[in-house]
């Protein structure tokens, strides 16, 4: 790693915020702390980590606000730390988007196994950068929180696109991938996809401006 990873830790408990700095300084990321919740949107705007460990209950705003607001405008990496079990299950059921869940009192060498998980999972270009976080192990893509519900094939579609962006995919390109069984389709089924995609990504309160066609080329993602 060139550059060492930041971590965001958002932690009223000093013991605990010490305690996880010192692991992950030890682990080789830098760290910038907060202990109380007001600012932390606005740090997180003003300078992206590439992930954030988020206590639940903090002074000034709580961690499910910090996260859905967060969550309105980027893909960083999200760990919300909880002190109950049974909350893990109401957030999830929430759908917040956060990444993964750590339930108090937890090991410390256990919060950097994930860290390190989740960094790797997420790879060095695209993080906290798409505002669509993509899950292909189960084939959803939610976009600030919001599932977009899409089929496998859109699902492959917007991967594809999101793997490269701004790079302009001609239609045979995006054929060839989206039907690995070589069925017989027609351009005009590359086109139908990219229009159901584009209201999916819309109805989830993403930018129209995102799916462009490139006339008579193809078409191409830009966030
Ligand atoms: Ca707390």
């Amino acid at each position: 790693m060139s550059k060492a990873c930041r971590i965001m830790i958002v932690e009223d408990e000093p013991k605990l915020s010490s305690l996880l700095h010192d692991y992950l300084t030890a682990a080789g990321y830098e760290t910038e702390r907060h202990a109380e919740g007001n600012k932390v949107v606005e740090a997180v705007q003003a300078a992206p980590p590439d992930l954030m460990l988020l206590d639940l209950m903090l002074p000034g705003k709580d961690g499910l606000s910090i996260c859905r607001e967060v969550r309105a405008f980027s893909n960083v990496p999200i760990i919300m730390l909880t002190a109950r079990v049974e909350e893990i299950d109401r957030l999830l059921g929430l759908d917040l988007g956060a990444d993964d869940y750590i339930c108090k009192p937890f090991s410390p060498r256990e919060v950097v196994a994930r860290v390190k998980a989740i960094l790797r999972r997420i790879g060095p270009q695209d993080r906290g950068s798409a505002p669509i976080l993509l899950d292909p192990d189960r084939f959803a893509a939610t976009h600030a929180g919001k599932s977009l519900g899409l089929t496998p094939v859109e699902f492959r579609l917007l991967t594809t696109l999101a793997a490269k962006p701004g790079r302009v995919f001609s239609r045979n390109q995006l054929m060839d991938i989206l039907y690995v069984d070589h069925r017989i389709v027609s351009d005009r089924t590359v086109d139908s996809h990219v229009k159901n995609l584009r209201r999916k990504i819309i109805e989830a309160g993403g930018s129209e401006e995102w799916l462009q066609s490139i006339y008579g080329v193809g078409y191409k993602i830009e966030w």
